[in-house]
């Protein structure tokens, strides 16, 4: 049955504390696995999101003032609930993403573990002190919050890449503004009743729903203080040069192709298993994921191709809500098309297409949004399916005859997200660890996320801005320092100080 119009639920904005389903505009959600609509989205207006701005800018006055230990005791009770509603969340990201529930229950997980290093903020927050830096001269320094930040995100992880920024944005004392992906916008609802539960004051975490037109008016709006974007590169640097050139702290983490180096003396076994999981798990939509691997000599490239190859074709694909599924569908029919396009392309530019992903079908979901694993060997670096982004189950194998044919491969490509080795050989993953020019290295690790209390964010086309997510590099993003430098003259002794006297 295909839902229309007001028979759809809407999706709304949280504002000021409460939801908000008025707009006059409105976008479908699809079911990925069905391919059906099931919902539909508001999209905010300019003045929509002024009145979320405006909103947050009030709560910001309060509550910037409350101590740390009430924001870290609003942020300790969201924990809880969280963890208690983890399989509720997982849930909604299945329904409108379509990756596996595990996948998604994974999604949380690492969301729930920044939420945790944010509960610790009063530590990381310290500033510090130096006495007599001139006679009767001391200065000590601190952090305070910015303001109204904002964040804006993309569909591959509705609740994971949020939580990269808020927990750690609110408990610096900010009032925080999420305009999540039309594609799947019902996980930062969730996640806004959930704080509100947790006695959160209204509009310290606010959602604007929508589209470029939210953005926009985000990007411009002067009582925006910071934004936070994840994404795609060319949106990633238009943010970053739209944002700063209105006055605004900015990070923009783009895209990515993340390579995979395969050394002869790695464990083969090992390295397919890592690869095949990390090259096709989330359909392919994950920015760490590795869709090219370069193979050092023509023995390690047979071998692992046809590895990489049994292991992709033996995969489940179906519905993420099957437990049976090991991989689900992709985000959109054109999602779809744009994988099947690459495949084609990279055939007709004299890559060996060893699994072709295109002609799949799942039982029972004719209409869902599937596509296969796929892989294709002896790829060039001048061929489009390595050159572009495909964001989809697409694995791309090239073959190099040395070590440092393999690295110059990795440090020529545009992006520098991940970049992994798989080696038996401690100098060769030393020397791989000390050149890559990536953000985040796996040395027998296909996907090296950072845990909360390191910083993620990648190099080259895939960072704009300096700062990286979370960690202590977060802490410094969402807030700005101040030095004090204080001078008080000596009393003589003996003299009245003021202070109340008890009893008096
Ligand atoms: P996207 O760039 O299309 O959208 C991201 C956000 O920007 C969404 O909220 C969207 O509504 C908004 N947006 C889209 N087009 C816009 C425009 N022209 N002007 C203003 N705003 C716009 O990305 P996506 O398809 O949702 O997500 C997939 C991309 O995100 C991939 O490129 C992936 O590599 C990247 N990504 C990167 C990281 C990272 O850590 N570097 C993490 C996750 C995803």
């Amino acid at each position: 049955m295909t839902l229309t119009g007001t028979d759809l639920k809407t999706i709304g904005h949280w504002i000021g504390g409460a939801s908000d389903t008025t707009a006059e505009r409105f976008g479908d959600v699809h079911d990925p696995a069905t391919g059906q609509v099931t919902k539909r989205v508001a999209f905010a207006s300019e003045a929509d999101v002024d009145r979320a701005v405006r909103a947050a800018r009030e709560a910001f006055a309060g509550w910037s003032a409350a101590s740390l230990s009430r924001r870290t005791t609003v942020l300790f009770r969201y924990r809880e609930l969280l963890t208690a509603r983890r399989d509720d969340l997982a849930r909604i990201v299945t329904s409108e993403h379509g990756k596996t529930l595990d996948d998604a229950r994974g999604e949380v997980q690492r969301g729930l573990e920044v939420v945790e290093f944010a509960c610790g903020v009063a530590h990381l927050m310290k500033g510090e002190a130096s006495e007599q830096i001139s006679t009767r001269v001391d200065s000590s320094s601190f952090r305070q919050p910015l303001g109204v930040v904002a964040g804006i995100t993309p569909f591959n992880f509705p609740s994971m890449v949020p939580m990269w920024m808020y927990p750690i944005a609110i408990a610096c004392g900010n009032a925080f503004l999420l305009k999540p992906s039309e594609k799947d916008p019902s996980a930062a609802i969730f996640m806004a009743e959930l704080l509100a539960e947790a006695g959160l004051p209204a509009g310290v975490f606010s959602v604007v729903q929508g589209d470029k037109v939210a953005v926009d008016a985000l990007l411009t709006h002067p009582e925006v203080d910071a934004v936070s974007f994840v994404g795609s590169t060319p949106v990633a640097k238009y943010i970053y040069e739209t944002a700063t050139a209105h006055g605004k702290r900015a990070q923009a983490l783009g895209g990515a192709k993340n390579h995979a180096i395969v050394l002869p003396d790695a464990d083969l076994d090992v390295a397919a298993d890592a690869i095949a999981s990390a090259a096709f798990g989330s359909a392919g939509q994950r920015c760490m994921a590795i869709s090219a691997v370069v193979t050092v000599g023509d023995d390690t490239a047979e071998r692992l191709a046809a590895a990489v190859v049994e292991r992709a074709r033996a995969m489940t694909v179906g519905p993420g809500a099957d437990a049976r599924s090991e991989m689900g569908p992709v985000i959109t029919a054109q999602a779809r098309e744009r994988v099947a396009d690459y495949v084609g392309r990279g055939a007709d530019e004299g890559a060996d297409v060893l699994l072709d992903g295109r002609a799949l079908e799942v039982a029972d979901h004719p209409d869902g949004f599937f596509v296969g694993p796929s892989v294709l060997d002896r790829v060039t670096p001048a061929m489009s399916v390595y050159r572009e982004e495909v964001f989809g189950p697409l694995l791309v194998l090239l073959r190099a005859a040395s070590f440092d044919e393999a690295l110059d491969l990795v440090n020529a490509n545009e992006y520098g997200n991940g970049a992994a080795i798989f080696t038996s050989d401690g100098g060769a993953a030393r020397e791989f660890r000390h050149r890559a020019t990536a953000g985040m290295i796996g040395i027998n690790v296909p996907i090296p996320v950072p845990m909360a209390y390191y910083s993620f964010g990648g190099w080259k086309n895939s960072l704009f801005g300096d700062l990286h997510v979370h960690g202590r590099e977060g802490v410094l993003f969402y807030t700005r320092g101040k030095v004090v430098t204080e001078r008080w003259p000596q009393r003589a002794s003996g003299t009245d100080y003021g202070f109340p006297v008890m009893g008096a």
